[in-house]
C-alpha cells in the first residue's frame, strides 16, 4: 500500500508519507469541546457514522541531492520512511537534516536503526528541534508516562552530538524556517518553507484534526498546554491562509490549504480528495 503524496514548492519536492491510521470519536479527542456544538461540527468529518480519522504520517523535503526530513513516524515494523527515502535515492547516512516537531513516539520512533533499536538512524544528520522541547523530555518527567518511551528514541541521538537544540526561530537551510509553536507540548515547532514565491507550511499537530480549523478554540486531548496551544492554533491558521501556504498535518490525511469560511471563519480544504484506505 502506497499512499504517500507528493508535490512542490517551488524547486523543492515534498513528499508525505504515510505510517498507519487511527480513529477516535470526537467526544474523547475533543474532551473540552461543547457537546451540541462539536456534535454538529464534527458530523460531516466522520468517516463510519461514529469516529473522525486520524493519520500518522511525517515529510520529506528534496532539493537535487539534499533530503531534509521532517518528523521520523512512529518507526516499527511498517518502514514507510526507509521506503519513501529509498525512492529519493538518498542513503540515510547523507541525510544531513532531521527536523523535529515534537518528541512524541509517533514524531520520533523512526529516528533510532540497528538491530537493537539503539543507534541514530540518521548518523551524519543534525537533529534540529527546539531546546524547551528537549527539556520538557529529558531534563523534566514532565512527559508523563510516554517519558521513559521518548526518552529511548532520543537518548542515542543525543548520546551521538547529533542534537541542534535552537532557543527561538532559526533558519537552517535557505528558506527553511523552524517556528516555535508551543502548546501541544512546551517546545513544539513548526516548519515553514518559501521557494520561488511558493509557502509551505508544515504544522506538525498544531491542529490534529481538519476540525479544528474550523474550531481553533477547542483542545485537542493531546494537547499539553491548551490555553496557548488554542492561540498558537490560531495564529498559524492565519498564517496559512495569508500566504496562500500548502498545509500538511501530521494526523490530516492530505495536504490541504487554509480558506475563508462564512460559518466558521476558516476550513482546511484538501488538495485531493480524502483516502482513508
Ligand atoms: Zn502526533
Amino acid at each position: 500500500m502506497s499512499t504517500d503524496f507528493t508535490f512542490r514548492t517551488g524547486d523543492i519536492e515534498c513528499t508525505v508519507v504515510r505510517y498507519g491510521e487511527s480513529a477516535g470519536p470526537p467526544a474523547y479527542l475533543f474532551p473540552d469541546a461543547p457537546a451540541g456544538e462539536r456534535d454538529a461540527a464534527c458530523a460531516r468529518h466522520l468517516i463510519d457514522g461514529t469516529n473522525l480519522g486520524l493519520v500518522y504520517s511525517s515529510l520529506l523535503l528534496r532539493r537535487g541531492e539534499q533530503v531534509v526530513v521532517v518528523d521520523a513516524g512512529p518507526g516499527g515494523s511498517h518502514d514507510a520512511l526507509g521506503d519513501a527515502l529509498g525512492a529519493t535515492g538518498v542513503e540515510p547516512d547523507s541525510v544531513q537534516h532531521v527536523i523535529l516537531s515534537h518528541a512524541h513516539p509517533d514524531h520520533v520512533g523512526g529516528l533510532i536503526a540497528g538491530r537493537d533499536k539503539s543507534q541514530p538512524r540518521f548518523s551524519r544528520a543534525d537533529h534540529h528541534l527546539l531546546t524547551d522541547e528537549w527539556n520538557h523530555w529529558m531534563e523534566s518527567d514532565g512527559g508523563g508516562p510516554m517519558t521513559p518511551q521518548t526518552r529511548a528514541f532520543l537518548e542515542p541521538i543525543g548520546a551521538a552530538g547529533l542534537v541542534e537544540a535552537h532557543d527561538d526561530e532559526v533558519e537552517i537551510l535557505p528558506g527553511v524556517v523552524l517556528v516555535p509553536t508551543p502548546g501541544h507540548t512546551p517546545g513544539h515547532l513548526s516548519v515553514i518553507v518559501r521557494d520561488r514565491g511558493e509557502t509551505l507550511v508544515y504544522l506538525g499537530d498544531v491542529v490534529t484534526h481538519s476540525v479544528m480549523v474550523e474550531h481553533p478554540g477547542w483542545y485537542s486531548v493531546f494537547d499539553t498546554i491548551p490555553n496557548t496551544a488554542a492561540s498558537t492554533r490560531r495564529r498559524l491558521i492565519q498564517t496559512a491562509e495569508e500566504t496562500g501556504a500548502v498545509v500538511v498535518a501530521s494526523h490530516i490525511p492530505t495536504p490541504g490549504r487554509i480558506v475563508p469560511d462564512p460559518e466558521s471563519g476558516h476550513a482546511f480544504a484538501s488538495l485531493e480528495p480524502h483516502n482513508h484506505g
